[in-house]
């Protein structure tokens, strides 16, 4: 399947099932009734003329909120560390229990992550910070700028639920549309 190439008239657009489809639709629509609380969570972002009224940082603190999240861990890159600062004081402004945890947790040296590394600085421990988070038994976790790799690491040993705040884009402000655009000037 190359939906961006479709050769049946987007008709799933039009709630039809198109030949290339795989997966049986009945037992898809089964698992989501197993989770109808995060379900009907993502769509009040949205429905009743919501969408595009809120940013992703609002979204984040409506949807922790609308799941009863009590506890959420900011896993983060520490050069964003000034940024993560004022994130975590909005999230405590509304009622949200903060646990923050560093890239750099633990003080691993690189050449002990990565044995063809010849550095012996601090490396990033996406595994570590998942680690730290879980023992914290965050609710939900929110990553902000891990690094390429890293970031499904950190997925791979995170217990807790996962979203995205900030993608890391070193060339393009973090906003990887933007580099994108460029390619296209
Ligand atoms: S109709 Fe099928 S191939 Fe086309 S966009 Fe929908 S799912 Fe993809």
């Amino acid at each position: 399947m190359d939906c961006t190439t479709c050769s049946f008239n987007k008709q799933c657009r039009e709630t039809e099932v198109c030949p290339a489809t795989s997966f049986d639709r009945d037992e898809v629509i089964g698992k989501y009734s197993e989770e109808t609380v995060i379900v009907q969570a993502a769509a009040a972002l949205v429905d009743a003329g919501r969408a595009g009224t809120l940013s992703r940082l609002q979204e984040t603190i409506a949807f922790a909120r609308q799941m009863n999240y009590k506890r959420i861990g900011l896993a983060y890159c520490y050069g964003m560390e000034q940024q993560v600062q004022q994130i975590a004081d909005v999230f405590r402004e509304n009622n949200l229990n903060i646990r923050a945890v560093s890239c750099t947790v633990g003080g691993i040296p690189q050449n002990e992550v990565n044995p063809a590394s010849e550095y012996c600085t601090v490396s990033c421990n996406p595994i570590g910070q998942a680690m730290q988070l879980n023992h914290h038994k965050v609710d939900l976790v929110i990553m902000i700028g891990l690094c390429m790799g890293h970031d499904i690491l950190f997925q791979r040993e995170i217990k807790a639920d996962c979203t995205t705040l900030v993608v890391k884009d070193r060339m393009f402000n973090h906003a990887p549309l933007n580099g994108l655009l460029q390619q296209k000037s």
